[in-house]
């Protein structure tokens, strides 16, 4: 009953398919608390725009000898708060005559030929399909796999006077010192008075909480220009960047989610996969009656750029800062932003490669080329 558990049942219970069936969704937590805050960036109304929170069209990136503020249209980078999310599906779920909520440990999961289990607080529940977003097991990255964590800290701070202008969101500022590895800033002003600033990472390992403490201070004073600011929320998260592959099923039990591997590798973006993972599933039920979507060979090459990309960052070929920084300088937003939702097409693809230097991409593109037939 995470992010895509709900995703699914929504994109379900505005389907015909759910009419007359019976959906059971599970979670040992009840999903009272605003435990994350999700940012992403779609064209038009998505299926939650009721809820987001905070919108912005235009944004700022920073980089050492590069700053500008950029016009993200057609898209507008949005804030949805986990808690408002959370609310708001399982009040639709709630009135849906198909759906039971309930809470508990999910134990395990089996496959037979004609239905699949899943065990919960020790009783056993049959039905044609599992969607499971739950990782039993952390993944075992093999030798030629990649894991970068995405690890950053958040405060809310609040001011006394106006200083923030709630129309211009920071999406990357790359201006703090790089020495742990690729590291930024994002700031999203929620009010003239309220600001979410986050310090991120991409790097092999977490550091001690006291960094990411320093780092947040260090940017707010030398960046922001403030030193009379109230901390007034603070967050704290990680999510694994890796090109290991996930299963997609285990006979009827189809895995969404994270555990899906619906994580963009190279960017740690889920909230807007989940959404389109859902769609598919549902489209595929009602076409097929079956939630088995397949994924093309020629959707598959995204999967290589994110390698390639995660090469690049973990073995320090090029910088992070420097590589998005090229990117931002030489192409629209738009441009950058389609291509980390997967949905560029091919002479994009190649302007985008031209903005940057070619060899080391090359021999990153040809190293995992080869690392992807041996997994
Ligand atoms: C702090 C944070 C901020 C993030 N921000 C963004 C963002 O801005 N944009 C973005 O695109 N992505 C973001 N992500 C990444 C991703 O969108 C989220 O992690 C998202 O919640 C993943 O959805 P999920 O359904 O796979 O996992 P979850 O939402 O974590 O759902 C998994 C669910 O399984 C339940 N569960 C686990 N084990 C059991 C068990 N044994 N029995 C019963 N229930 C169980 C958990 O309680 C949980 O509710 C963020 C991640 C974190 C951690």
């Amino acid at each position: 009953m995470g992010c895509a558990g709900l995703s699914l049942a929504i994109h379900m219970a505005r389907s015909p398919w759910a009419e007359g069936r019976r959906i059971l969704i599970v979670d040992r937590d009840r999903k009272d608390r605003n435990d994350r805050t999700w940012c992403f960036w779609e064209t038009g109304a998505g299926p939650f725009e009721d809820i987001v929170h905070r919108r912005w069209e235009k944004a700022w990136f920073h980089a050492p000898g590069y700053s500008g503020l950029k016009d993200l249209a057609p898209y507008a980078y949005k804030m949805v708060r986990g808690i408002d999310y959370y609310r708001h599906c399982m009040q639709i779920l709630s009135a849906h005559p198909s759906f039971e909520i309930r809470h508990g440990e999910v134990e395990s999961l089996s496959s037979e030929s004609e239905n699949a289990s899943v065990r919960i607080d020790g009783i056993e529940y049959k039905g044609h399909y599992v969607f499971n977003s739950i990782l039993f097991e952390p993944p075992v990255i093999a030798t030629h796999e990649i894991q970068l964590l995405q690890h950053f800290k958040g405060w809310v701070i609040e001011t006394e006077t106006d200083r923030f202008d709630s129309r211009e969101a920071t999406l990357m500022d790359f201006r703090p010192p790089q020495d742990h590895g690729t590291t930024f800033v994002y700031v999203m002003p929620l009010s003239p008075r309220r600001a979410l600033v986050e310090y991120t990472l991409f790097t092999p390992a977490l550091l001690d909480s006291n960094t990411y403490d320093k780092g947040l201070s260090d940017y707010i004073d030398n960046h922001m220009g403030l030193t009379d600011y109230r901390v007034a929320e603070e967050e704290f998260g990680v999510i694994p960047m890796t090109n290991h592959r996930f299963p997609s099923r285990e006979g009827r039990v189809l895995h969404i989610g994270t555990a899906g591997g619906q994580t963009k590798a190279s960017s740690g973006y889920t909230f807007r996969f989940i959404q389109k993972h859902s769609a598919r599933i549902v489209a595929s039920l009602e076409a097929k009656g079956h939630p088995f979507d397949t994924k093309g060979f020629w959707k598959g090459r995204y999967d290589w750029y994110d390698s390639v990309l995660l090469h690049i960052l973990h073995h320090r070929k090029l910088e992070g800062w420097f590589v998005f920084r090229e990117l931002f300088r030489n192409n629209p937003p738009r441009r950058i932003l389609k291509f980390l939702d997967n949905e560029t097409t091919f002479p994009e693809e190649v302007r985008l490669l031209n903005s940057l230097p070619q060899w080391p991409f090359m021999k990153a593109g040809l190293r995992e080329l080869m690392n992807r037939f041996k997994g």
